[in-house]
């Protein structure tokens, strides 16, 4: 009898995998992605790597950046709390920027992006609104109009945001749909963006599929060269660790991009640990799996079956299931080390630097800093850690 020969193989379009092939970190990252997508996400692509090549682009990012966001951030010596850890410890002042966090660093650039290939409107999606009011701002700033995707009971929870983002012009559209949260929105969004895509999807962290991460990873790498310039200045020496949370992880890359090519400073990465269980987290490369999630091949919070779950932790920021492929990676070949911070030593930090510098953190970033400050216990260790946004969005919660 003769055996037939069936092909296995997915069809897969010629440019799909010209932005899978581009995309990758290692074996991680690529574009995961519908067909229907595969043309906008090129163009968006090509304009992106031509854009990032020209002078007056980027001249044209740098003045938006000193101009409107305020950069450069300080780098500032926190003194008691240096005292109290017994370290010397740097903080990024990312929380001082326009609108209170380094979020504002990637919409700029992705608005600038969108301008520059004739983008009739900026879609975004949103879950606690941060993003949201970061993607709204920018939009107003280039006047491009902006409409932002919310799930229904996020847009409840979050209703301050919601009139921040109406007030800078921005269409807030809610959806009823599933569980009325973040991936409904991104559902949401992504259908809207299929039926039109003559519209700019402008991603929030450095997750989604290619051009997503190293765009985002690009106009977030000011942290990291500003940081470095401070430090050697300040101390004339690199440090010898460096501090960030990671959600999607773009604030983190943003730091760490900096220092990479530099094997003598160890980089860490504060996750969200929530309770710190397998079932009760947010820390994706502490206790996920490599596999395929929204767009991109990376670490994920998977159950028995290998399929996507619910993440959990306090800061909003953080509580995703993915990451960046790019953290998948430098966790991979051991460049960065990821930890899990739990719900309660992050407030516990964010009571701390508030009392011991006068700057009340993110509860995002208080991450980094109950990392750093356990991690750096009397070792006289030169370090950095990235603030990256003011905690006045979380002084109302029960602590
Ligand atoms: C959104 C947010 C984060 C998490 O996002 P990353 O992409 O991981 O940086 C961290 N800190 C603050 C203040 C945020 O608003």
């Amino acid at each position: 009898m003769e055996t037939q020969v069936i092909s296995t193989e997915i069809k897969v379009s010629p440019i799909a995998s010209m932005l899978n092939n581009n995309g990758r970190y290692g074996e991680y990252g690529g574009a995961y992605i519908p067909d229907v997508l595969a043309k906008p996400l090129e163009n968006v692509a090509l304009e992106f790597d031509k854009l990032s090549k020209d002078k007056n682009f980027n001249s044209e990012f740098i003045h938006y950046l000193k101009q409107f966001v305020g950069r450069p951030s300080p780098l500032y010596y926190a003194k008691r709390l240096s005292e109290f850890v017994g370290s010397t410890i740097y903080l990024k002042r990312e929380d001082l920027n326009h609108t209170g966090s380094h979020k504002i660093n990637n919409t700029i650039g992705q608005v600038l992006v969108a301008k520059r290939m004739g983008a009739k409107e900026i879609i975004a999606e949103t879950g606690a609104g941060q993003h949201g009011v970061a993607t709204a701002t920018a939009a107003a700033l280039m006047g491009i109009p902006c409409k932002v995707f919310m799930g229904a009971k996020d847009a409840e929870r979050q209703a301050l945001n919601v009139r921040r983002m109406k007030l800078l012009g921005a269409e807030v559209i809610t959806t009823q749909m599933g569980t009325a949260t973040l991936k409904d929105a991104v559902d949401a969004a992504l259908g809207y963006y299929i039926e039109h895509p003559t519209s700019y999807y402008l991603l929030g962290s450095q997750v989604g599929p290619h051009p997503y991460p190293r765009m985002v990873g690009y106009f977030q790498s000011v942290i990291g060269q500003e940081a470095r310039n401070q430090i050697l200045m300040h101390e004339g020496r690199l440090p010898q660790a460096i501090f960030a949370c990671v959600g999607g992880g773009s604030n983190a890359i943003g730091l760490f991009s900096g220092f990479l090519d530099d094997t003598e400073v160890a980089i860490y990465g504060a996750e969200g640990g929530g309770m710190a269980q397998p079932n009760n987290t947010a820390a994706t490369l502490s206790f996920g799996k490599p596999t395929v999630f929204q767009g991109t091949y990376s670490y994920c919070l998977v159950d028995s079956e290998g399929n996507p779950i619910e993440s959990h932790s306090i800061a909003a920021g953080l509580d995703y299931p993915g990451i960046s492929p790019q953290h998948a990676y430098l966790k991979d070949t051991k460049r960065a080390n990821y930890h899990p911070v739990t719900d309660n030593e992050a407030v516990e930090a964010f009571m701390l630097l508030s009392k011991l510098e006068g700057i009340t953190p993110a509860i995002e970033s208080s991450h980094a800093v109950a990392l750093a400050t356990k991690l750096l216990k009397n070792k006289e260790m030169l370090a950095i850690i990235n603030l990256s946004g003011r905690g006045d969005k979380d002084v109302d919660r029960k602590l």
